[in-house]
C-alpha cells in the first residue's frame, strides 16, 4: 500500500513537474533539495557542516564512552554504583532543574571523575527559541551544574533530542561549546526492556562510539529501572571485549595508542 502510495505521488509529481519550464523545474528542485537540508541539519544531530558537534572518533584503540542524559533522578545513584563497580567512566548531561534537586548526586559524579556536561535547564527544545531564550537556557544549566567538563578548551552541550539551529550554532561559537551529538542510540528511553536495551547497546558499541543512554526522562522522573539493569550487561560485555568506558574528554583529548 505505502510503495503504491509512493509511486503515485512520484508519477503526480513526475507530471507536475512535465508541466512547468526548465527554470521552474530547477527552481522547484533546487527549493526541494535545500528544504531537505534544512530538516536534516536541525533534525539529525549527527549532520553538522558547520564543525561544532563532535559525534564519534574514527581511530584504533578500544576506548568508548558512555553519555547519560537528564538526570540526576532517582537512578542516577544506581548507574554511579555500577560504573564505580566496573571501574568505568561516563560523561553525564545533567538538566539545571534537576541538578537543583539532587546536587549531592552532581558532586558525587563529578567526584568519581564522571565528565558533566549541560542539557540546558528545562528540557526546552533549543532550536524553537530566540537567542536569549537559548543563553538563558544554557546559562541556568551551568550554573545549576556548576563546572562543565571541556575537551580542546570548549565546554560540553547536548541539546535537548538533539534539535539545533543556526541561532544556537552562533551561540555556541561565541560562549566556548561543543555539541554533543551520539554515534549509536538504542532508544532505552522507549521502555523496550532491559534485555534489549543491552542487545541492541552491544550490537553498536564499537571503540570510539559515544553511546546516548538516559538516567533521567526530559524533564520528568521517569522509570529507568531497565537503563540500570541493561547498564550492567553492558559494562561486563564491554570487558570482555576489552574496552575501556571513558569520558568524552578522554575519549577525545588524549592521544590514543
Ligand atoms: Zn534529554
Amino acid at each position: 500500500m505505502l510503495v503504491l502510495a509512493l509511486l503515485l505521488t512520484a508519477a503526480s509529481l513526475a507530471y507536475a513537474l512535465a508541466q512547468l519550464s526548465i527554470w521552474a523545474t530547477i527552481a522547484f528542485l533546487l527549493g526541494v533539495a535545500l528544504g531537505g537540508l534544512w530538516l536534516v541539519f536541525v533534525y539529525l544531530p549527527a549532520f553538522d557542516p558547520f564543525g561544532m558537534t563532535l559525534v564519534r572518533v574514527a581511530m584504533p584503540g578500544n576506548r568508548v564512552a558512555l553519555s547519560f542524559d537528564d538526570g540526576p533522578s532517582a537512578h542516577t545513584e544506581a548507574v554511579l554504583d555500577l560504573l564505580a563497580t566496573h571501574q568505568a567512566k561516563a560523561t553525564f548531561f545533567f538538566l539545571g532543574q534537576k541538578a537543583n534537586a539532587r546536587p549531592e548526586l552532581v558532586a558525587r559524579a563529578r567526584n568519581e571523575g564522571h565528565a558533566l556536561g549541560n542539557h540546558g535547564f528545562s528540557h526546552r527544545k533549543l532550536h524553537r527559541l530566540n537567542a536569549a531564550e537559548i543563553r538563558a537556557e544554557l546559562e541556568a544549566g551551568a550554573t545549576a551544574i556548576g563546572e562543565l567538563a571541556t575537551v580542546r578548551g570548549r565546554r560540553l552541550l547536548r541539546a535537548p533530542h538533539g534539535f539545533k539551529s543556526l541561532t544556537l550554532i552562533k551561540i555556541l561559537k561565541q560562549q566556548g561549546y561543543w555539541l554533543t551529538a551520539w554515534s549509536a542510540g538504542v532508544w532505552d528511553s522507549d521502555c523496550p526492556g532491559a534485555e534489549v536495551i543491552a542487545k541492541r547497546a552491544l550490537k553498536v558499541l564499537k571503540p570510539g562510539c559515544i553511546l546516548l543512554l538516559h538516567d533521567g526522562a526530559g524533564a520528568t522522573d521517569a522509570d529507568r529501572s531497565q537503563t540500570v539493569v541493561a547498564l550492567t550487561t553492558i559494562l561486563e560485555a564491554g570487558k570482555q571485549r576489552g574496552y575501556q568506558f571513558v569520558t568524552l574528554p578522554e575519549l577525545f583529548d588524549i592521544p590514543h595508542a
